[in-house]
């Protein structure tokens, strides 16, 4: 298992990987081989999660592509050493930052968006100058195939090679000394990546999950509300990180809402979305019968079928859930979405603060003054007001979460940064030599000194 560690780290230490041109070339052959293998990317998305040609290509293959091409536009300037201005006390100076790759960097995906949570943190790390081992998720095996013989095809294995397999070959992996890691999935599974991370000092990026809310307020314009809670809910079938995982419902426009919700899958998905090809599976067995779990009936009023042969659940809506329900206690990560009523803003407020730290959150209002406390006072990973998911396809601004939905982020300049060391360099003047600093200290020295550093 050390093997690919040990060729990786000898290939980084001769220095290949460093220059612009390489980086940019790497970038390239990598864009060009996503072109290559498009056909065969949206078969294995279909066969993995039943993702249609439409949704495999918007959410993990199209921003692939344009990950690398925004990365490709703005390398050059990243790369460059950043000069700063130099205190007087260190004068005559030059103060800089240079751009430093961390070397071998291991990348551990999840299933849900397979192609993209794999390739997306590999632009980061190639275009920062490191080498990078990948470990696809075993639970989605067509897309680790494909990815396989495509990073197989465009990287000597010195560069870029990947590892499948299970648990097992995870854990084999995280006892490696690699130089970073960068780790998307589960919480329980996050834990685990940092605590093997401690053994060497290993710096992580945790990519993790949890219950994002949708809050919507009296005021908020119902109609577009619900057509995009829909959207982030549904899509993937529901398996996004960034998913409303259950909305917060303002009590006066409750039932109006619900409605809206109604109408709103059906113009999305049809009367029958079990029978739509543009909508998605659950990933196994496991899941499908986790979520039919969840599935309290009383209290569906949209949905609630299955199809067990198929793993497809249909679009579904339970209403007046109990935060002691237990659909409450765990990550949905399926498309059900449960409705809380709350009876103001301020009660929504202390529900999600009273909660671990979600990665997402989405208000629904047109109040200024709510707007302003929710997003400045609410600790979240990051969010929409009046939209849902759409801050995750923005290359400027930067995605992860904090506390318990992780730690870190990338995207865009935020990929580079996470995969570089920020090295501080300072170049010392020959021509003058002040003696402040040198002893023998004297009772003037001890006065500039003084005057210098307050
Ligand atoms: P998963 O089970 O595929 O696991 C992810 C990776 O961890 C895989 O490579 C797997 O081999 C490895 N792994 C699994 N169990 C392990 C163990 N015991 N020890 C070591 N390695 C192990 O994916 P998952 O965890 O089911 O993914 C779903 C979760 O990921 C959800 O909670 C979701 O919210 C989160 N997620 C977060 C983001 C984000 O960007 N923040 C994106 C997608 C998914």
């Amino acid at each position: 298992m050390s093997q690919p560690l040990l060729l990786q780290r000898s290939f980084f230490q001769s220095g290949a990987t460093l220059p612009y041109q390489k980086r940019i070339d790497a970038l390239n052959r990598l864009h060009h081989a996503i072109r290559q293998h498009e056909p065969q990317l949206l078969q294995a998305l279909q066969s993995d999660l039943g993702k249609s040609a439409t949704e495999a290509y918007m959410c993990e293959v199209g921003l692939a592509l344009s990950d690398i091409s925004y990365v490709r536009r703005h390398l050059k300037r990243w790369m460059k050493p950043h000069y700063r201005r130099t205190p007087l006390a260190n004068f005559p100076a030059h103060s800089q930052i240079i751009s430093n790759p961390y070397g071998v960097v291991l990348i551990m995906a999840p299933w849900n968006y397979p192609f993209l949570l794999t390739i997306s943190p590999l632009v980061g790390a190639l275009a920062a100058g490191n080498c990078c081992v990948l470990k696809p998720s075993e639970l989605s095996p067509a897309t680790a195939t494909v990815l396989t013989t495509l990073i197989a095809e465009t990287f000597p294995p010195e560069y870029v090679s990947v590892v499948n397999g299970g648990i097992e070959e995870s854990q084999a992996l995280l006892e490696l000394d690699f130089d970073y890691i960068f780790y998307t999935g589960g919480v329980q599974v996050g834990k685990i990546v940092m605590e093997k991370a401690s053994k060497h000092l290993t710096p992580v990026t945790l990519e993790l999950g949890g219950k994002s809310p949708a809050i919507v307020t009296a005021d908020a314009n119902l109609r577009l509300s619900a057509r995009r809670i829909v959207f982030g809910k549904y899509l993937n079938a529901g398996q996004t990180c960034v998913a409303p995982d259950y909305v917060l419902c303002q009590k006066e426009v409750h039932q109006e809402f619900l409605q809206m919700l109604k109408e709103e899958i059906r113009n999305l998905y049809g009367e029958h979305p079990l029978d739509n090809p543009d909508y998605g599976k659950i990933i196994n067995r496991r899941h499908f019968d986790r979520l039919c779990r969840l599935i309290n009936s009383a209290k569906v009023v949209v949905g609630g079928e299955s199809q067990p042969e198929a793993l497809r659940i249909a679009p579904t809506v339970l209403d007046n859930v109990s935060a002691d329900d237990p659909i409450m206690q765990e990550e949905i990560f399926g498309p059900l979405l449960p409705i809380l009523v709350v009876n103001n803003t301020n009660e929504a407020f202390r529900f999600v603060q009273s909660r671990p730290h979600p990665l997402a959150l989405y208000l629904f209002t047109q109040n200024s003054k709510v707007e302003r406390k929710f997003m400045t006072e609410l600790q979240f990973g990051g969010g929409c007001v009046n939209d849902t998911i759409s801050h995750l396809a923005a290359h400027n601004l930067p995605f992860g979460g904090v506390g318990n939905s992780g730690m870190g982020a990338y995207h865009g300049k935020n990929s580079f940064l996470t995969f570089t060391h920020q090295k501080a360099i300072v170049k010392r003047g020959l021509w003058l030599d002040p003696a402040l600093r040198y002893l023998p200290y004297t009772p003037t020295k001890n006065q500039l000194i003084k005057k210098f550093l307050q």
